[in-house]
């Protein structure tokens, strides 16, 4: 059974509509990428899923079901965030208490969340998640305040925090945009493991490609806030079909002559009608003008590979 079955999700900010007709699955065990250009709607909608958006920004959608549960707006996710649904922000370090040290910080999901009253017991499990997250000395990283962590040691606390209050559904974002590559690759072996230890289910919010590929089982292309593509990923990655996701990989492959797909995600007062590719798309046509929906995994009215 899926642990999320979100359809259509629509985020708006007054008149002007962010993100539309966004739904995915996600299931336990499994692994789902949401990639994207900067401004293409990833962070947002993750924000959506965990009733976290900003003020002035609103979310609806037409089914929600969490955990078996039907979920009908966002004041009904409040109880479901952190024990059912953890959304692990792009800057996690940031996020912590600056004034609590590491072992207080988890100790106080373990108290409050997950009710474990004994404090010989909780510093046991507090032990336990900083191993599992990597610490090799749990208690010394214990005593330690948030501003004598690195970046990649505080995303690790802020993940065994997450992790104190047994969710179900993990959404990460951007877990190794500011990770030199040897960090990178631990932190996306260790993401691995607790998918498939605690059979979790993880999105995973990236603009980087490779990272995707080395976690996902399946994904999502965003484009100026609607789905381009989905799908399993290797087969999106091997054979892309939509012009968006054909240029995001040959940038990737470039990436060494620093060659990038040309143009830009056009601002929210910019989009085109129809289909918001146009401008930056070779394979654009008349047709194109009218919006393309989602058929077999690709909105495109000129997919490069017919499925
Ligand atoms: S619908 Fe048209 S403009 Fe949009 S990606 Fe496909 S071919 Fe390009």
């Amino acid at each position: 059974m899926s642990l999320v079955e979100l359809e259509e999700l629509e985020v708006a900010a007054g008149s002007a509509t962010l993100v539309e007709g966004l739904s995915l699955r996600l299931e336990p065990g499994r692994v789902a990428a949401l990639v994207g250009e900067s401004g293409s709607g990833k962070t947002v909608s993750a924000l959506a899923l965990v009733g976290l958006l900003p003020a002035g920004l609103r979310a609806r959608w037409r089914r929600l079901v969490v955990d078996g549960a039907p979920v009908s707006d966002t004041p009904s996710l409040a109880p479901l965030r952190g024990r059912t649904l953890a959304y692990l922000p792009q800057d996690a370090l940031g996020a912590l208490d600056p004034v609590m040290r590491v072992g207080r910080l988890i100790d106080e999901v373990l108290e409050t969340v997950a009710r474990v009253s004994n404090a010989r017991d909780r510093e046991a499990a507090r032990e336990a998640l900083l191993a599992e997250v990597g610490f090799t000395d749990p208690r010394a990283v214990s005593r330690l305040f948030p501003h004598q962590l690195s970046g990649g040691m505080g995303q690790r606390v802020s993940l065994a925090a997450t992790l104190a209050a047994k969710p179900r559904v993990l959404l990460v974002d951007e877990p190794t945009a500011a990770l030199d590559a040897s960090l990178r690759q631990s932190v996306l072996e260790g993401l691995r493991g607790l998918v498939e230890g605690r059979r979790l289910s993880l999105l995973f919010i990236t603009h980087d490609l490779a990272a995707a590929e080395a976690i996902a089982d399946e994904v999502l292309v965003l484009y100026a806030g609607r789905v381009a593509e989905a799908g399993a990923l290797p087969d999106v990655f091997s054979s892309p079909r939509h012009p968006y996701t054909a240029g995001l990989l040959g940038a990737r492959l470039d990436r060494g002559e620093a060659k990038v797909m040309a143009g830009a995600i056009p601002p929210l007062a910019e989009r085109p009608e129809g289909c918001r590719f146009q401008p930056r798309c070779a394979r654009a046509s008349a047709a194109c003008a009218s919006q393309p929906g989602l058929l077999n995994g690709v909105a495109c009215f000129h997919p490069l590979v017919a499925r």
